[in-house]
């Protein structure tokens, strides 16, 4: 459990340093870097403490289910404000996707500079 999401299942162990963590905003708040994306993924089930892989281009919904213990770990997350996403919602792509937008009102404001 984190103060991100409240009632986390599981944790993920991130690719990039190999530290367990509840979620990728506790990852950012204690990392340098950016947490590495992964096609498989390391988790940690809360309950009964055993670590699993899972590829997650293959996830079916029978992998929503730890292997050892049957606990459903993917569920919808209770986060303390609304509108923190959990997946899909890739911060970095996002940061990208505005710094491409103000690159391209900086041209047209230099277009119109020149033009
Ligand atoms: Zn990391
Ligand atoms: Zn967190
Ligand atoms: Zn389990």
């Amino acid at each position: 459990m984190c103060k991100h999401i409240l009632n986390a299942q599981v944790s993920v162990r991130s690719p990039c340093c190999q530290k367990w963590f509840d979620c990728p905003e506790c990852h950012d708040e204690v990392s340098k870097h950016p947490l590495r994306k992964t096609m498989e993924m390391v988790f940690a089930c809360k309950k009964c403490k055993k670590v699993f892989r899972k590829d997650m281009t293959l996830f079916e919904e029978s992998d929503e289910f730890c292997p050892h213990c049957d606990n459903r770990y993917i569920i919808d997350a209770k986060t303390p404000q609304m509108g923190i996403g959990v997946e899909g919602d890739d911060p970095r792509l996002q940061r990208d996707f505005r710094a491409k937008q103000l690159r391209e009102t900086e041209l047209d404001f230099m277009s119109e500079r020149l033009g």
